[in-house]
Protein backbone atom coordinates (compact mmCIF):
# COMPACT_ATOMS: atom_id res chain seq x y z
CA UNK A 1 0.00 0.00 0.00
CA UNK A 2 1.42 3.27 -0.87
CA UNK A 3 1.29 6.29 1.81
CA UNK A 4 -0.31 9.13 0.86
CA UNK A 5 0.96 12.63 2.12
CA UNK A 6 -1.39 15.65 2.81
CA UNK A 7 0.12 17.19 -0.79
CA UNK A 8 -1.58 14.34 -2.61
CA UNK A 9 -4.29 15.11 -1.68
CA UNK A 10 -3.96 18.30 -3.82
CA UNK A 11 -2.72 16.82 -6.66
CA UNK A 12 -4.66 16.79 -9.79
CA UNK A 13 -6.65 13.59 -10.62
CA UNK A 14 -6.18 12.02 -13.73
CA UNK A 15 -8.83 12.29 -16.51
CA UNK A 16 -11.43 9.88 -17.06
CA UNK A 17 -11.21 7.83 -19.90
CA UNK A 18 -14.89 8.47 -20.98
CA UNK A 19 -16.26 10.87 -23.27
CA UNK A 20 -18.11 14.14 -21.45
CA UNK A 21 -21.81 12.52 -22.47
CA UNK A 22 -20.59 8.92 -20.47
CA UNK A 23 -19.28 10.62 -17.75
CA UNK A 24 -22.48 13.21 -17.18
CA UNK A 25 -24.76 10.27 -17.31
CA UNK A 26 -22.51 8.71 -14.68
CA UNK A 27 -22.64 11.93 -12.44
CA UNK A 28 -26.65 11.74 -12.61
CA UNK A 29 -26.78 8.10 -11.83
CA UNK A 30 -24.36 8.73 -8.94
CA UNK A 31 -26.16 11.94 -7.68
CA UNK A 32 -29.25 9.43 -8.26
CA UNK A 33 -28.12 6.80 -6.43
CA UNK A 34 -26.91 9.15 -3.48
CA UNK A 35 -23.30 8.03 -4.31
CA UNK A 36 -22.61 12.03 -4.93
CA UNK A 37 -24.48 14.28 -2.61
CA UNK A 38 -26.23 17.35 -4.51
CA UNK A 39 -24.22 20.29 -4.10
CA UNK A 40 -26.67 23.46 -2.96
CA UNK A 41 -26.64 26.13 -5.54
CA UNK A 42 -27.72 29.80 -5.06
CA UNK A 43 -29.73 29.64 -8.46
CA UNK A 44 -31.17 26.78 -9.85
CA UNK A 45 -29.47 26.57 -13.47
CA UNK A 46 -31.10 27.16 -16.79
CA UNK A 47 -30.98 25.45 -19.74
CA UNK A 48 -28.26 27.82 -21.37
CA UNK A 49 -25.93 27.30 -18.34
CA UNK A 50 -26.48 23.86 -18.89
CA UNK A 51 -25.33 23.80 -22.16
CA UNK A 52 -22.38 25.88 -21.16
CA UNK A 53 -18.96 24.00 -22.42
CA UNK A 54 -18.05 24.91 -18.61
CA UNK A 55 -20.76 24.15 -16.72
CA UNK A 56 -20.37 21.28 -14.43
CA UNK A 57 -23.23 18.46 -13.60
CA UNK A 58 -21.98 17.73 -10.38
CA UNK A 59 -21.33 21.45 -9.12
CA UNK A 60 -24.46 22.39 -11.52
CA UNK A 61 -23.03 25.65 -12.25
CA UNK A 62 -20.52 27.43 -14.82
CA UNK A 63 -16.81 27.49 -14.28
CA UNK A 64 -15.69 23.84 -15.11
CA UNK A 65 -16.52 20.99 -17.45
CA UNK A 66 -17.98 17.93 -16.14
CA UNK A 67 -15.06 16.02 -17.34
CA UNK A 68 -12.46 18.49 -15.71
CA UNK A 69 -14.00 18.65 -12.44
CA UNK A 70 -11.71 17.14 -10.39
CA UNK A 71 -14.21 15.72 -7.37
CA UNK A 72 -15.62 13.67 -10.37
CA UNK A 73 -12.50 12.50 -11.58
CA UNK A 74 -11.78 11.66 -7.78
CA UNK A 75 -14.93 9.52 -7.59
CA UNK A 76 -14.42 7.57 -10.67
CA UNK A 77 -11.17 7.01 -9.54
CA UNK A 78 -11.80 5.84 -6.11
CA UNK A 79 -14.78 3.84 -7.56
CA UNK A 80 -12.15 2.15 -9.85
CA UNK A 81 -9.88 1.58 -7.19
CA UNK A 82 -12.61 -0.22 -5.52
CA UNK A 83 -13.85 -2.35 -8.52
CA UNK A 84 -17.25 -0.60 -8.89
CA UNK A 85 -16.44 1.19 -11.98
CA UNK A 86 -14.61 -1.02 -14.66
CA UNK A 87 -12.80 1.42 -16.91
CA UNK A 88 -13.24 0.74 -20.02
CA UNK A 89 -10.66 0.17 -22.88
CA UNK A 90 -11.78 2.99 -25.33
CA UNK A 91 -9.27 1.02 -28.11
CA UNK A 92 -11.27 -0.68 -30.65
CA UNK A 93 -10.65 -4.64 -30.14
CA UNK A 94 -10.31 -4.86 -33.78
CA UNK A 95 -7.31 -3.17 -34.90
CA UNK A 96 -8.28 -3.42 -38.72
CA UNK A 97 -11.03 -0.46 -40.37
CA UNK A 98 -14.66 -2.09 -41.23
CA UNK A 99 -14.71 -2.22 -45.45
CA UNK A 100 -18.54 -4.15 -44.71
CA UNK A 101 -19.43 -7.44 -46.11
CA UNK A 102 -17.37 -8.74 -48.98
CA UNK A 103 -14.72 -6.11 -48.30
CA UNK A 104 -10.91 -6.85 -48.44
CA UNK A 105 -8.38 -6.22 -46.01
CA UNK A 106 -4.84 -6.16 -46.88
CA UNK A 107 -2.57 -7.32 -43.79
CA UNK A 108 1.13 -7.39 -43.56
CA UNK A 109 3.40 -8.35 -40.79
CA UNK A 110 6.99 -8.23 -41.92
CA UNK A 111 10.27 -8.58 -39.75
CA UNK A 112 12.74 -5.50 -40.57
CA UNK A 113 15.01 -6.85 -42.95
CA UNK A 114 12.11 -8.37 -44.81
CA UNK A 115 10.52 -4.73 -45.28
CA UNK A 116 11.88 -3.84 -48.54
CA UNK A 117 10.83 -7.44 -49.79
CA UNK A 118 7.13 -7.36 -48.69
CA UNK A 119 7.20 -3.32 -50.17
CA UNK A 120 8.22 -4.47 -53.64
CA UNK A 121 5.69 -7.07 -53.74
CA UNK A 122 2.94 -4.58 -52.38
CA UNK A 123 3.70 -2.18 -55.49
CA UNK A 124 2.86 -5.38 -57.81
CA UNK A 125 -0.79 -6.22 -56.02
ZN1 LIG B 1 -17.48 20.27 -10.77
Amino acid sequence: MVEQSNSDSFSIPPEIPLSKKQIEALVQAWLKDGELSDMPVDKPPILEDKRNPKYCVFHKKIGHSTPGCYAVRKKYHYKVSKGEVIQKQLTYTNPFPNHGKGGQVVTCVAMENEIKEVALKFQAI
